[in-house]
């Protein structure tokens, strides 16, 4: 029987991973989310968590006169997230919160020994060398949920020794703007982007992906989690999201894993490693695809995976001001406040203005990521618009 926490209950990640708790009768101990009081009482009623938070201290307050019948306490802020991330009940931490507010919860459920299923790429992005320190130093599993680093995950379950792979071949979908130029992109809207042709996502990652600022994100993810040269990650457009992602060993044998696009696959593949589980998910059928196809991405037009290839070039912070940098610009375009083509324009910016510190702290990623959201809000102020 696991014991497991869910970070971010109640977004996209979040309720996949409860369906899948749900088909194997998984227990769960801890729930959070930031403000959605009654999909959370909801999934309180249902599998009777322990202890909940809610990061929005209003939220928390409803929360608690709502379920005022039940057993379960409700927390609240980060305090609150960190009590869930720690907490004695659970052996596994599925962290599915969005954004970098992710952080210290892992670290803290890194030092509390849990194992970590981690969709929360943002946490890799800003403080990798942190975490994956951290989780050598206490013998913690970091697993991935990300579709395209299970895929990888998967691949090297047949690897002899890590330096028989050569290279990771990570596919991505395009997103919504596939083929646009320039100049298409610099008129496309909020809704127009939120249109994700194969997966039904949160808002951000649905923005990074039409950005291509998703693919830049897991370039790092990989980066951290394989410990491989940067030169030996290689991106390719798919536009069926069929192959996640691929490896190449030694002897040019690639191994990719497969599947139609649902992430319950990668899920409960982090929830149930090394087993291997029946799923809700349907399987694939390859002659109902026919064709799959593969492009090289278009640096060009889509600046986002550079900035990022950039950023952990660069090193140190860098890469922690280019999250941080997104998470406000991608804000400020689902606001309205800037055009599409700001979004790449403002993370390099931002990026490339990083403090140059090479043994960073936690508390020099989170001021990092402060001074990074910052320069972003104060350049279209100060520009009205970049
Ligand atoms: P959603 O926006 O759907 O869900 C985010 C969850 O985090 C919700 O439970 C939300 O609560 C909670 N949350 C939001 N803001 C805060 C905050 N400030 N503090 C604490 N909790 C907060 O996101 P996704 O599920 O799409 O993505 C989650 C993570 O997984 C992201 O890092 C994303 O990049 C990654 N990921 C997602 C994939 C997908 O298919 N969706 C695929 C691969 C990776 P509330 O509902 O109350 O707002
Ligand atoms: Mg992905």
């Amino acid at each position: 029987m696991k014991n497991i926490s869910i970070l971010g209950s109640t977004g996209s990640i979040g309720t996949q991973s409860l369906d899948v708790c749900r088909m194997h009768g998984y227990s769960i101990k801890c729930l959070t989310a930031n403000s959605n009081v009654d999909l959370m009482e909801a999934q309180i009623r249902e599998f009777k968590p322990e202890i909940v938070c809610m990061m929005n201290e209003k939220a928390a307050s409803t929360l608690k006169a709502k379920i005022s019948d039940m057993n379960t306490k409700v927390v609240a802020g980060l305090d609150g997230l960190i009590e869930c991330a720690v907490y004695d009940g659970a052996d596994t931490v599925l962290n599915s919160v969005v954004g970098m507010i992710g952080l210290q919860p892992t670290l803290e459920a890194i030092k509390a020994r849990k194992t970590i299923a981690l969709a929360n790429k943002e946490t890799l992005v800003a403080g990798g060398h942190l975490v994956t320190n951290l989780a050598k130093e206490y013998g913690v599993s970091i697993l991935p949920v990300d579709s395209e680093h299970s895929a990888i995950f998967q691949a090297m379950q047949g690897s002899p020794s890590k330096s028989a792979v050569k290279k990771i071949i990570l596919t991505a979908s395009g997103g919504p703007f596939f083929g646009k130029t320039l100049e298409e992109l610099e008129h496309v809207t909020a809704a127009d982007a939120l249109k994700h042709p194969n997966w039904d996502m949160g808002q951000k990652i649905t923005i990074d992906s039409a950005t291509m600022m998703n693919k830049g994100l897991e370039f790092i993810e990989a980066k951290w989690l394989f410990d491989m040269p940067n030169e030996d990650i290689e991106i390719v457009v798919h536009r069926e999201s069929v192959v996640h992602s691929a490896i190449v060993y030694q002897d040019n044998s690639m191994i990719a894993q497969l599947g139609v696009p649902d992430m319950r696959i990668p899920i409960q593949y982090a929830l149930t490693y090394p087993e291997r589980k029946p799923s809700p998910v349907a399987s694939l059928s390859l002659s109902d695809y026919g064709r799959l196809t593969f492009f090289e991405p278009d640096y060009e037009n889509f600046k986002c995976i550079d900035v990022c290839r950039n950023a952990i070039e660069m090193g140190g912070l860098h890469p922690a001001a280019a999250n941080g940098a997104n998470e406000e610009s991608v804000k400020l375009f689902l606001e309205g406040k800037i055009k599409f083509t700001d979004i790449a324009y403002l993370n390099d910016k931002a990026m490339r203005n990083a403090p140059e510190k090479k043994n960073f702290t936690l508390a020099d990623v989170l001021e990092t990521d402060k001074m990074a959201r910052e320069f972003v809000r104060n350049s279209i102020n100060e520009y009205g618009e970049s």
